[in-house]
């Protein structure tokens, strides 16, 4: 008996909490989406999926080509201006938009499970943020998306192995010609963690020129791991 009384009352309280705090899909405004989604079932289905993840040689790793040898590399969604990823991804970035990050890297999971060449993967390493990032933004979004993955694949470990030091301005990051540059410069290995001898796979949130995964990977190659491979949840095009 009580345990009806109880499930009443969550009911009450949830529909109550419904009226000032909605669960509105992204994508369309439906206001009946599951609490723990950000986007209602159609708008799940219509996401412009790459299909990268069971791709070899994909646009993304050919991005990598003559730079650096990342094992397989992959994202997960087209991200195009205007677009719905575009507002997934910036919810996540600027609106604290935590379950945007889990939901995206539950999806990455899903992508992962299915490729063949990411089945060997030991651990997963976020993009760090700057300690002045984290502090306004309260969390780092590639770390959400590695939870997320790791939701979907719990046997694979996070080893958060990274710092950033200082924030770059993109025009650096972009400019390749200074890779030396950008491996003294922009991350720092912890040397506590260790990756040595591992598969391991660099998460981010968004590829555009490629040059901060390879920064990434110019940082964690000191470490020796046996590859390194990268995804992301977006790839613009
Ligand atoms: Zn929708």
């Amino acid at each position: 008996m009580w345990r009806k009384v109880f499930s009443y009352t969550k009911e009450y309280l949830d529909s109550f909490k419904h009226l000032f705090y909605p669960h509105i899909c992204l994508g369309c405004g439906l206001d009946t989406i599951v609490k723990e989604h950000i986007l209602c079932d159609e708008c799940i289905k219509s996401l412009p999926h790459t299909g990268f993840f069971e791709i070899k040689e994909n646009e993304v790793e050919k991005i990598f080509w003559g730079r650096v040898d990342c094992q397989v590399a992959a994202s997960l969604l087209f991200f195009t201006k205007e677009s719905l990823v575009q507002k997934i991804i910036m919810g996540l970035k600027y609106q604290q938009n935590k379950t945007a990050g889990l939901h995206l890297g539950e999806l990455m999971g899903i992508a992962i499970q299915k490729s063949a060449p990411m089945q060997y993967i030991d651990y997963l390493v976020p993009i760090p943020i700057t300690k002045q990032k984290s502090k306004k933004r309260t969390y780092n979004q590639s770390l959400l998306l590695c939870i997320g993955i790791q939701k979907i694949l719990p046997h694979l470990s996070i080893q958060d192995c990274m710092k950033k030091n200082k924030a770059t301005p993109t025009q650096t990051l972009q400019n390749r010609l200074q890779r030396e540059n950008i491996r003294d410069n922009v991350f720092e290995l912890d040397t506590q963690k260790q990756i040595k001898g591992k598969h391991i796979l660099v998460v981010d949130d968004i590829i555009t020129t490629g040059a901060t995964l390879e920064a990434a990977f110019l940082c964690l190659v000191a470490a020796k791991p046996s590859s390194i491979s990268f995804a992301t949840a977006a790839y613009t095009i």
